[in-house]
């Protein structure tokens, strides 16, 4: 393959996994980022320090280039964007429409937005055992407040970029990504990668703490299939919004007694119904996502949580802390 791709948030877990995935493919490759990646050295071919907030590191982060792919977003798990909502609509609607105008000056070929099934509405999303969530159920609106309604808002300014312009944009909606190489820890992480933290740190017959009653479900996408998705949506016709998960519903439950059996533990849970939980249901339908590009993801959810307990596991062994297990379980 060849081309000049841009990546934006190539700092961070998806972008990062995304560039070694399109090095792999044989593009060169441009990382932008506030920060560099956490875990391990970028493989992109350069990697700007940039804050896309600005107009004019946006203009510098295209030029040159012939395909974007703009992750950039400030995001975090559900303690997070419960709790920063202004936040996270001024700096993310600053660098969805900049990087939008940035790449229509610079007559970029293909433009890929991520947004996330955190613009389906709370009225379809209130029970257990959910109806898997269709492209079209997005309407009547009623998002996620703030980090929901900003993805929406731009998912229409990508469509309106392509009709006015003829910018070949593409929307993906992302449910629940994981794996290794993500947050695991300080407020940012998402339910799999703490699940997988409080365990690792706990000794055998330890309680962890579970947000809400650990009833709610989700499905759960692992990052190499995630990688792989965006990718195929990028080289295909279709500018409309796509689903990309996977479509099997489990409990957090379900969930925290499937790592405790990946980790060998036997864990008791603590219910605190005063942390957010988000929905109490949510699946993806992945019927339009099969007819558009003919695959969908294909590794497991116990695959992918094993690998993913592995990594995090070392890494909290690296750093010292899997001996003081028993403090920090008892206040996790
Ligand atoms: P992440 O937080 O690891 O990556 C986002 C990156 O954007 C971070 O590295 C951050 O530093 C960077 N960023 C934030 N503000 C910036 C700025 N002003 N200038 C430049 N860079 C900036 O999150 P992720 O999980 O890799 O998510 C990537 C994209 O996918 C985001 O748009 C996110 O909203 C979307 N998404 C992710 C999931 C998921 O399950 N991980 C689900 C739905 C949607």
């Amino acid at each position: 393959m060849s081309g000049n791709v841009l990546v934006t948030g190539a700092g961070g877990f998806i972008g990062h996994h995304l560039v070694n995935f399109l090095k792999s493919q044989g593009y060169w490759v441009r990382g932008v980022d506030i920060k560099l990646p956490e875990y391990e050295q970028s493989a992109a071919d350069e990697f700007e320090l940039l804050d896309l907030r600005r107009w004019a590191n946006c203009l510098q982060a295209v030029r040159g280039i012939h395909e974007v792919y703009n992750l950039a977003a400030n995001m975090g798990g559900i303690g997070f964007i419960e709790t920063h909502k202004a936040e996270i609509v001024h700096d993310s609607t600053l660098i969805s429409i900049h990087m939008l105008e940035a790449a229509r000056l610079n007559d970029v070929g293909r433009y890929l937005y991520t947004s996330s099934a955190c613009i389906y509405p709370g009225y379809k999303q209130k029970t257990t055992d959910v109806a898997p969530l269709k492209e079209e159920d997005a309407y009547p609106a009623d998002a996620e407040d703030g980090y929901g309604w900003e993805k929406l808002y731009t998912e229409r300014a990508c469509r309106h970029y392509n009709e006015d312009y003829g910018l070949n944009t593409h929307v993906v909606r992302f449910h629940n990504i994981f794996g290794p190489k993500g947050s695991y820890d300080g407020g940012r992480e998402k339910s799999p990668a703490a699940i997988c933290r409080k365990i690792a740190l706990a000794n055998q017959e330890d309680t962890i703490e579970v947000w809400g009653d650990g009833k709610q479900t989700r499905s759960y996408c692992y990052i190499d299939d995630c990688v792989e998705g965006i990718y195929r949506l990028m080289q295909s016709p279709h500018h409309d919004p796509l689903n990309l998960g996977q479509d099997r519903l489990i409990s957090i439950n379900e969930l925290v007694d499937m790592v405790a059996q990946i980790a060998g533990k036997d864990i008791q849970k603590r219910y605190d119904l005063t942390k957010p939980q988000g929905v109490r249901g949510r699946n993806s339908d992945n019927t339009r996502l099969r007819d558009v590009l003919r695959w969908e993801p294909q590794i497991s959810l116990e695959e992918g949580m094993e690998r993913t307990y592995r990594w995090i596991y070392d890494q909290l062994a690296m750093a010292g802390r899997i001996h003081t297990a028993e403090v920090v379980a008892k206040v996790a």
